[in-house]
C-alpha cells in the first residue's frame, strides 16, 4: 500500500498543491486541518481529518488510524500584520501546535518531518539589494510570526538531536501561482498577498492596486522578492520527504528561484498577461517589509536534487490568472457571486 503521509494545513494553499503531488508521487496524503483558514474542497487527495493541531491526542489516532510514516507540518498562521496585533494567538499555534505534533509524533514512532518554514526568519538584515540570500545568513526576523517559524526551527532541530528525528525545515520564498488544471489556487480571507490583489485589480474586480512603496535601495525603487511557482514549492516538498539522510539530521533549505522580481515587474507581467494595464497608485512602505528577499537556492539544487522548473514570471501569472478569474472555492468565487447577482 502506499506509504500515509500526515499533513498538517493540508487545506491551505501550500498544504493542497503538496498533497497533489505526493498523490501523483505515489503517496497517501492524509490532510489534518481545522478548516479555521484553508477549505474542505481543496481537500481532494487522500483522506481528511478534521482537526485542531494543539489536539496532541486526535494527531496521535490520525497517526495510527492511517498508519503515518513521516509528516508534512503546514499548520499555522502567516498574516505577518496579524502577528504584530496578536503575538499570543501565534505562538500558541505555530510553536504550540508544533510542540503538540512533535509530542504525538514521538509517542507514535514518527520519525520523519518536513517543515514549513519561511524567509521572514532572516528579517532584514544588513544586505545589499541584489544580494541573494544563504541559508547561514543572519537570523534577525522583523516579526512575531518570523519569530515563531525561527522558534519552531530551533526546537525541531534540538529534538532532532535528542530523540533522532530527521527533520527538513524548509524557508519559502514567495509562493505564487496555481496548479494549471484549476481545481486548486490562492485563497486567503483577507486577501493580502501581491499577485492576486494585481489580477482583482486587472479584472476591475477588486481596487486599484497600491504598491507599496517606491523609494527603496532597488533597481526601480519598489521592492524585490523571489516568486516560486506552487507546484514548484510542492515538489520541493516531495524532495525534503525522500532525500536521504541519517537518523537525527536536520537540515534547514531555502526554497526559492534566485532571481528577484519587483513589485512594478510583477504589475507589468499581469498587464501583459490581461491585455491591458493594471490601476494602481503608489503607497506609503507597509511596516516591516525588507527591500529584497531573494534567495541563495543552491542549497536545494545540491541535497535535494530539486529545481524549479515552471517558476518564470509569466507561467506563474498566468497559471494565477486562470485560477483567479475563476476559482473553484474561496473569496474570489464569492466575489464572482456577487458580480453575478448585480448582473441579473
Ligand atoms: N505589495 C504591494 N501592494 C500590495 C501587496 C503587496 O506593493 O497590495 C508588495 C509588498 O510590499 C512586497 C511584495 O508586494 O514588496 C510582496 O508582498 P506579499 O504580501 O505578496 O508577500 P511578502 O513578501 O510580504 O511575503
Amino acid at each position: 500500500s502506499k506509504p500515509a503521509v500526515l499533513v498538517t494545513g493540508g487545506a491551505g494553499y501550500i498544504g493542497a498543491h503538496t498533497a497533489k503531488a505526493l498523490s501523483e508521487r505515489g503517496f497517501f496524503p492524509v490532510v489534518f486541518d481545522s478548516l479555521s483558514s484553508g477549505f474542505r474542497e481543496a481537500v481532494q487527495w487522500g483522506a481528511f481529518v478534521h482537526g485542531d493541531i494543539r489536539d496532541t491526542r486526535a494527531l496521535a489516532e490520525a497517526i495510527s488510524d492511517h498508519g503515518v510514516k513521516s509528516v508534512i507540518h503546514f499548520a499555522g498562521l502567516i498574516e505577518v500584520g496579524r502577528s504584530v496585533a496578536q503575538p499570543d494567538i501565534f505562538w500558541e499555534i505555530n510553536v504550540g501546535g508544533t510542540v503538540s505534533l512533535l509530542t504525538a509524533m514521538r509517542e507514535r514512532g514518527v520519525e520523519r518531518l518536513v517543515f514549513s518554514s519561511s524567509a521572514a526568519v532572516y528579517g532584514q538584515g544588513g544586505r545589499g539589494p541584489l544580494e541573494t540570500i544563504p541559508e547561514s545568513a543572519g537570523k534577525a526576523p522583523a516579526s512575531p510570526y518570523g519569530d515563531t517559524k525561527l522558534a519552531c526551527e530551533w526546537m525541531i532541530e534540538a529534538q532532532c538531536r535528542a530523540y533522532g528525528l530527521t527533520a527538513v525545515a524548509l524557508r519559502y520564498f514567495n509562493a505564487a501561482g496555481a496548479d494549471p488544471s484549476g481545481r486548486i489556487g490562492e485563497a486567503h480571507e483577507p486577501e493580502t498577498h501581491l499577485l492576486p490583489l494585481a489580477i482583482a485589480a486587472g479584472l476591475g474586480e477588486g481596487k486599484p492596486l497600491t504598491v507599496f512603496g517606491e523609494d527603496f535601495d532597488t533597481p526601480d525603487g519598489t521592492c524585490l522578492r523571489d516568486y516560486i511557482h506552487v507546484n514548484d514549492l510542492a515538489a520541493a516538498h516531495v524532495a525534503a520527504l525522500e532525500v536521504d539522510l541519517p537518523a537525527g539530521a536536520y537540515e534547514a533549505v531555502n526554497v526559492g528561484t534566485g532571481q528577484g522580481h519587483s513589485v512594478r515587474e510583477v504589475v507589468e507581467a499581469v498587464g501583459r498577461a490581461l491585455g491591458r494595464p493594471v490601476p494602481h497608485s503608489i503607497g506609503a512602505r507597509r511596516a516591516g517589509d525588507p527591500p529584497s528577499l531573494v534567495a541563495d537556492a543552491s542549497r536545494a539544487r545540491d541535497l535535494l536534487g530539486w529545481e524549479p522548473v515552471c517558476s518564470t514570471l509569466d507561467r506563474i501569472v498566468a497559471d494565477a490568472l486562470r485560477w483567479e478569474a475563476q476559482p473553484a472555492y474561496g473569496s474570489g468565487r464569492r466575489a464572482g457571486g456577487r458580480k453575478a447577482e448585480t448582473a441579473s
